[in-house]
């Protein structure tokens, strides 16, 4: 028999696994834990936020506004990796994380950004919350 929903470790909820924006939801809704699926099945932990590498526009020159993405920390083999935001993910959970990813350590910055995940600073507000949806904040 097919899951169809799950028990998030992290905060306990129950998650159904019928996602809008998403075919296959990776993270809890609530507060954005994930699972490393597959391999360790360590939790990993949601550290920051990021922009899609959407490349350059044709006629601008300039590079082009990617979709908002979670970057995520496995706690138990160290992995980082990024995964979309799916639509019902809660936005004050996403600004959450966004705040607190603001005085992320300088080396975990500098990993991050050697795997070319670039984490998101205060300069990106506005275009996280024009994202999420949150208009006064
Ligand atoms: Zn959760
Ligand atoms: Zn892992």
């Amino acid at each position: 028999m097919e899951k169809t929903n799950f028990r998030c470790l992290h905060c306990h909820k129950l998650v159904s696994l019928k996602a809008s924006g998403t075919k296959h939801r990776n993270h809890c809704p609530y507060c954005l834990w994930s699972k490393h699926i597959n391999t360790c099945n360590g939790l990993m932990k949601p550290i920051g936020l990021t922009f899609k590498k959407e490349g350059i526009d044709r006629y601008t020159k300039k590079p082009k506004q990617g979709e908002l993405m979670l970057i995520h920390q496995c706690l138990q083999c160290g992995k980082l990796s990024i995964n979309r935001i799916a639509g019902d993910d809660n936005s004050y959970s996403l600004l959450k994380i966004f705040e607190h990813s603001i005085n992320m350590p300088t080396n975990l910055r500098k990993k991050l950004l050697k795997q070319g995940i670039e984490a998101l600073t205060k300069k990106d507000k506005q275009e996280i919350k024009k994202q999420v949806g949150i208009k006064n904040l």
